[in-house]
């Protein structure tokens, strides 16, 4: 099948190394200069609400997705119109609004932090009334990588906040979680669902720094609740593809905090850690073909490569460690690739985690996995 992807950037590329072998073709929609993905795809360059782009993406593929929930909302309606746009255009909707994200899971019984929104400072009290101090302080739209968020300890800290970032914001109450986990779920066009492992992640930053699956601690009973609720937002959105569901780990709880309606960082482990990588099965999904059952055979981390490259032949010595970049331009705070961990027991996972982590410029204190 021809694939079209709205984004080249290293999901995108990932996507189409994991389709090819599947038998698809992709054509990705790209206005920044030599893309990711553009090793692996015909690359169609143009802004992702460029008509002529949009026009030339539909013309080369049969059913089109995304690396990204920002897609322009007319953008998706005109691809929706001519072909299958998958997940749904309603899925990115509601995944470009923190604040519809929020509604929609407490309209769907999942739990979240208490929050309101934020549109000036005549709003300030009544959400500091609501969340508590400290409060956490997002725009709603269009944040990403703890970019657009600020933490406020006071009632003070929370109007400055809100002169800085403007209207359009969501207050929520700072989460003192124990750990933060995130779920990845598939759907298939034809109704099948996979779900991966929960996985344990550490932000530093706002960003995405290690990644540990099976999430160390793990019980059946907290995973079968993660897919619970994936389950409900899957159905509720009528989606098709991967879903990444982000949580917060409290006192056993589990707390929604956002959604990503696409293949996500948090699970590019399963491109070494499971026999069916998340980007293997979001094609799967989209292109109408049955899904894998991931089976994971053992611990995995994931470590991503923000900034600056470490020497890859340093890395590719390790054993169980497995380098993947993006061919793209060393930037601070980019991220520019990962490494991925495999290893028989957690414990090796660990010390191979703890080797690669040397390797890694500037990269400051490890954030060890809670119990391995
Ligand atoms: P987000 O963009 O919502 O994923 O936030 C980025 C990171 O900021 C999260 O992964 C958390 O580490 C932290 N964070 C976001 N919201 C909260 C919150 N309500 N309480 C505590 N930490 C948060």
């Amino acid at each position: 099948m021809r694939v079209g992807v709205l984004g080249g950037g290293q999901l995108a590329r990932m996507l189409a190394l994991e389709g090819i072998p599947l038998g698809h073709r992709f054509t990705v929609l790209e206005g920044a200069p030599d893309p990711p993905a553009g090793v692996a795809s015909t690359v169609v360059a143009a802004a992702y609400d460029d008509p002529d782009g949009l026009a030339a993406v539909a013309a080369a593929a049969d059913v089109v997705t995304y690396e990204f929930e920002n897609v322009p909302a007319g953008s998706a309606a005109y691809l929706a119109a001519r072909l299958p746009a998958l997940p749904p255009p309603g899925a990115l909707q509601v995944a470009q609004d923190r604040l519809a994200e929020k509604r929609m899971f407490c309209e769907l019984g999942i739990p979240t932090a208490p929050f309101h929104p934020v549109d000036g400072p005549e709003d300030v009290d009544e959400a500091v009334a609501v969340t508590g101090l400290p409060a956490v302080i997002k725009t709603r739209r269009l944040g990403y990588d703890g970019k657009g968020q600020v933490v406020a300890r006071s009632r003070g800290e929370v109007e400055a906040a809100v002169e800085r970032l403007g209207a359009g914001l969501i207050a929520e109450s700072f989460v003192a979680f124990d750990k933060e986990l995130s779920v990845l779920a598939a759907a298939g066009r034809e109704g099948g669902r996979a779900f991966y492992p929960l996985t344990e992640n550490h932000h530093r930053e706002g960003i995405l720094r290690v990644s540990y699956a099976p999430a160390p601690g793990l019980t059946p009973s907290l995973q079968s609740e993660a897919e619970r609720l994936a389950g409900l937002v899957l159905d509720r959105l009528d989606y098709v593809g991967v879903l990444a569901i982000e949580l917060f780990e409290v006192g056993g709880r589990l707390l929604a905090n956002e959604m990503a309606p696409r293949v996500h960082n948090s699970g590019h482990w399963t491109l070494d850690g499971a026999d069916a990588s998340q980007f293997e099965n979001h094609i799967r999904a989209v292109t109408g073909m049955p899904l894998a059952t991931p089976r994971v055979p053992g611990p995995a981390a994931m470590v991503n490569i923000i900034g600056e490259l470490p020497d890859p032949g340093a890395v590719a010595a390790i054993p169980g460690a497995h380098l993947h970049l993006y061919d793209k331009a060393p930037r601070p705070g980019r991220k520019i690739g990962h490494i991925n961990v495999t290893g028989p027991d957690e414990a090796t996972v660990m010390r191979t985690v703890a080797r690669v982590w040397e390797l890694l410029p500037g990269a400051g204190e490890l954030p060890r996995a809670t119990g391995w």
